[in-house]
């Protein structure tokens, strides 16, 4: 597995190319923006893009999808509590962020458990609810993508619509943290860390 990381959009979200180097079969995982950074890599690498993952609904992590999915005609997913905030700009907040109004219709609705495959890869869906009702993390092989659950030394806001801090104190902890100590965790914004030191100095999980 070989795990991109490409910084997009106007806040800067961490973008990811997750993708099998023997089938050059792979996922976009949040393209917040910056959509011709993100395909220029795609041709660099000469990947066959057959998803584009959402981790949850926020326009910062959502402004690249339209262009990218016309260049790759990858099936967008997201999971199903935050399809009408993807669906809405006022819901996702991009008609009040500088990028402007960004509306999606999903192709694939994710629940708990279902396996994106891509490659000899797969990405088991976990539903960790808290920042947005339908946000999820990606657990594929000993990788973590967290979106804005998990970052490394903090966690994400609560104070949105729909949030919730109890929610995702809770996903965290009965879904994340129970990960072995050497899984990596590729967050939504800011740098990778791993389990063993989330546990160790995550403020918010003591
Ligand atoms: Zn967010
Ligand atoms: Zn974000």
């Amino acid at each position: 597995m070989e795990i991109i990381r490409i910084p997009a959009g106007i806040y800067a979200a961490n973008c990811y190319l997750v993708y099998d180097e023997d089938t050059k079969e792979g996922i976009v995982i949040d393209p917040g923006g910056d959509a011709d950074d993100i395909i220029n890599k795609i041709e660099e690498l000469g990947l066959d893009i057959k998803y584009i993952v959402l981790t949850h609904g926020h326009g910062d992590h959502i402004a690249g999808v339209e262009d990218l999915k016309k260049y790759t005609n990858a099936k967008v997913a997201i999971h199903k509590d935050d399809a009408p905030m993807v669906r809405n700009g006022e819901k996702n907040l991009s008609s009040r962020m500088a990028m402007g109004t960004v509306e999606i219709e999903p192709d694939i609705l994710l629940d708990e458990d279902d396996v994106i495959e891509f490659g000899k890869l797969s990405g088991k869906v976990i539903h960790t609810p808290g920042h947005t009702p339908g946000g999820i993390s990606l657990k594929i092989e000993d990788s973590l993508f967290t979106g804005d659950t998990l970052f490394a030394g903090s966690i994400g806001r609560t104070d949105f619509e729909g949030s919730s801090y109890d929610s995702i104190i809770n996903s965290i902890k009965t879904k994340l943290i129970v990960f072995p100590d050497e899984t990596r965790v590729y967050p939504g914004h800011g740098p990778s860390t791993s389990i063993k030191m989330e546990k160790r100095n995550n403020p918010f999980l003591r």
